[in-house]
């Protein structure tokens, strides 16, 4: 199959292009390529976090925790996980941030796996990830054991498991390489082994359609400032599947217990999916992904995941044409790959400061990649032209 590689007919099929208007713009930013790290915000969130200070924090003050400020996690996580995830209400929730609740879960799926003593994550996963299992080893006494070669399939994922395992951790969708892995095939793996997994879905929730209760998946986190335009820093949500919810979490606060304003002696965590939730949950951060959640509801994610192909088959087959001499680290197969295209070249370090002085915003990834992170309902094939003509350009290999 060859792609036409003028873009202009490609915005002008595309049946999601107006909804790029509904997005904040900035015209010194060109071609915005980094959607998989900051998301763009919505105006409607514009918007809505200004009605919340002026109405809600300014008007109703104390009264709004019991107005609905104190549901609205789960009430958020409820809409994302019917929107984006495949869960069913009750098992996901909104707060903290990735990192904090990698911890959280992997911690309550080690503890209840008592006997079993390794924890399986692969080498390439985000360094968060391997921090905190790290972390959990050494603080529990368990074993890491990594899967080293690439990207994570049954074979590689087969070749560590054993019954020593407690917890699997994967990626979704691989920060560096936009590898999809097959995410029902690898949690059922896991649990023939008799272990829990949990997915980190920080590049795949909001674009890569998924079936968390369907697959069975055991626990599940990601971060909501991607792909879910939740803004820098916006809290992450957790997902624990029902039949996992009697695990205990180790990070006790009074809002994650059964009776938070009884302050009485003693910590006994609420039911259900609260009790993996700790303190007071940052309202004003959680206001922005509303709207992109009713967006995608909106616009369907089967539609979007169908965009997000389309743009990354288009960067593909740009790079391909303008750019022969950098090497495609993400999968040529758009079904085993995610919303973002990696190209490798030596000489991509040193045009960083000059794409980003033109508004051309891929981000780098040290020793050699430029990640384009292809936000959807953002992102026009235009962009994705200025952006890989610039970036051919500036390493000399324009024809
Ligand atoms: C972005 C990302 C994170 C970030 O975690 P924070 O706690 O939000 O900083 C974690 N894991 C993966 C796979 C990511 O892509």
């Amino acid at each position: 199959m060859t792609i036409d590689l003028s873009p202009e007919p490609h915005d002008a099929a595309d049946t999601l292009a107006p909804f790029r208007d509904s997005f904040v713009r900035d015209d010194t930013v060109t071609a915005y390529l980094d959607g998989n790290s900051l998301g763009r915000p919505l105006r409607a969130s514009v918007d809505r976090v200004g009605e919340f200070m002026a109405t809600q924090w300014g008007g109703r003050l104390i009264r709004g925790w019991d107005e609905g400020w104190l549901d609205l996690a789960q009430q958020i996580g409820d809409d994302l996980g019917r929107v984006a995830l495949g869960a069913a209400p009750g098992q996901t929730t909104i707060g903290d941030s990735t990192t904090v609740l990698l911890y959280k879960l992997v911690r309550a799926a080690v503890d209840a796996r008592p006997g079993r003593t390794e924890i399986v994550i692969d080498r390439d996963n985000f360094p968060t990830d391997r921090y905190v299992l790290e972390g959990i080893a050494a603080e529990r006494g368990l074993t890491l054991r990594w899967v080293e070669s690439g990207d994570p399939t049954a074979e590689t994922l087969a070749a560590v498991l054993s019954p020593a395992t407690a917890v699997v951790v994967l990626s979704a969708v691989s920060y560096r390489s936009g590898f999809l892995a097959d995410v029902a095939g690898l949690t059922a793996l896991t649990h023939e082994a008799g272990a829990l997994i949990l997915w980190d879905l920080c590049h795949s929730a909001g674009v890569v359609p998924t079936q968390l209760d369907a697959w069975n998946v055991d626990l599940a986190v990601g971060c909501t400032y991607k792909y879910l335009n939740g803004g820098p820093g916006s809290p992450a949500f957790a997902y624990v599947a029902s039949r996992n919810q009697r695990m205990r979490q180790p990070i006790q606060g009074w809002l994650g217990s059964a009776t938070p304003f009884t302050m009485g002696q003693g910590y006994e965590p609420a039911e259900g999916i609260r009790g993996f939730t700790s303190g007071t949950p940052p309202i004003i951060g959680m206001l922005a992904m509303r709207d992109m959640i009713a967006l995608i509801e909106t616009v369907g994610i089967d539609a979007v995941r169908a965009k997000s192909v389309a743009l990354t088959e288009y960067a593909v087959a740009l790079v391909d044409d303008v750019l022969p001499t950098a090497v495609l680290a993400s999968p040529r197969d758009p079904e085993r790959r995610g919303s973002h295209v990696t190209i490798d070249h030596d000489g991509f370090e040193a045009i960083m400061p000059e794409l980003w002085r033109r508004g051309i915003i891929p981000d780098f990834r040290r020793p050699n990649g430029i990640r384009l992170g292809l936000s959807p309902l953002s992102t026009s094939f235009v962009e994705v032209a200025i952006g890989v003509a610039a970036i051919a350009e500036l390493v000399g290999e324009q024809h």
